[in-house]
């Protein structure tokens, strides 16, 4: 039989994908959706790490052109920016979306609406900010979404940080997968984001991410169809161990894994009271970024130049 595309409508037709979003659902009674494994009752009103319980929330949503090109493209990516976060990221830009979880409460059908207005748009893809506590809530909605005319692919824009019960609930629903590659080095995941085990955890996410799509793939018109891209961000002195992370996707994942190198970061939310992190990136230390990504042997990327927003103030 001939495989539709988006993925998630051949399991929409076998009824697969309601499947899957009841077994997510009940996995919020001992939730275990992402590595920090809290195994708590979320479905009692319990919160733990993420602070959620079985409502949803959303902060915003919006036609985005400021993902990487293949992501926005022409007409932009339909973002849908979730409330509250698995992680704690001392340095969030965004934190008073994933920390202090500002917001509506919305319903899986409302979910459902917003993804086919974000269609209407003519955006190129659903592109689901920070989704990975919430996959019981989106299958549900997107259930909804693709039965009353859906057909854009999901992008799932996360941390990188996830479990594989939940992952593999995923695989056949999800075209693109966006996930970070934040630290090479547990510690300072545990230090600066809370993520215990990020390391591992991250390497065996990418890995199976890869094994259900693959490299991105890209359209005629550059538009990314299908596939993984991964994101990088360079942190100050060294934090993130830019060089490690790269070589292990180069070595480990393949020198054609597209792997965008981020000079964006800046010292929000509790960042400024950290003497690691209370500064932007410096000339030097982008620049290094850049030369390890070329040793790294990786062929496909998404390096940004934009050095003109750098910290030059102790650089040369
Ligand atoms: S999604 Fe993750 S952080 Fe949130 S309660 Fe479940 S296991 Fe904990």
């Amino acid at each position: 039989m001939a495989q539709l595309y988006p993925s998630y409508l051949n399991l929409l037709q076998s009824g697969e994908l309601a499947r899957r979003a009841e077994i997510a659902w009940n996995m919020l009674a001992s939730c275990t959706i992402c590595p920090q494994n809290c195994k708590v009752n979320r479905l009692a009103g319990k919160k733990a790490v993420c602070k959620s319980a079985d409502e949803l929330i959303v902060g915003s949503w919006n036609v985005h052109r400021r993902e990487e090109p293949p992501i926005s493209g022409s007409r932009g990516a339909g973002t849908i920016f979730f409330g509250h976060c698995q992680a704690r990221c001392t340095y969030c830009q965004n934190f008073w979306l994933s920390q202090n979880g500002q917001g509506r409460v919305i319903t899986h059908e409302k979910l459902a609406q917003i993804m086919l207005l974000l269609q209407k748009r003519q955006v190129h893809n659903i592109d689901l900010v920070t989704p990975t506590h919430y996959v019981p809530h989106i299958l549900k909605a997107l259930v909804i979404a693709a039965e009353n005319g859906l057909r854009l692919p999901l992008v799932y824009n996360c941390a990188g940080y996830e479990n594989m019960e939940t992952l593999r609930l995923l695989d056949g629903v999800v075209d693109i997968y966006l996930p970070d590659a934040k630290y090479a080095n547990d510690k300072e995941a545990l230090r600066t984001s809370k993520m215990p085990n990020y390391t591992a955890a991250n390497r065996q996410t990418l890995r199976e991410m890869l094994r259900q799509v693959g490299p991105l793939q890209v359209d005629e018109d550059g538009i990314g169809v299908r596939g993984l891209l991964i994101r990088h961000l360079v942190m100050p002195n060294g934090i993130a161990g830019t060089r490690e992370v790269l070589r292990w996707i180069a070595d480990e994942l393949g020198p054609n894994t597209p792997t965008s190198v981020m000079d964006q970061y800046f010292p929000a939310w509790k960042a400024h009271n950290d003497p690691t992190l209370n500064r932007r990136l410096t000339w030097k230390e982008y620049a290094e970024a850049l030369a390890d990504w070329e040793a790294s042997g990786l062929t496909d990327g998404y390096p940004q130049e934009d050095l003109m927003e750098l910290d030059v103030s102790n650089d040369i």
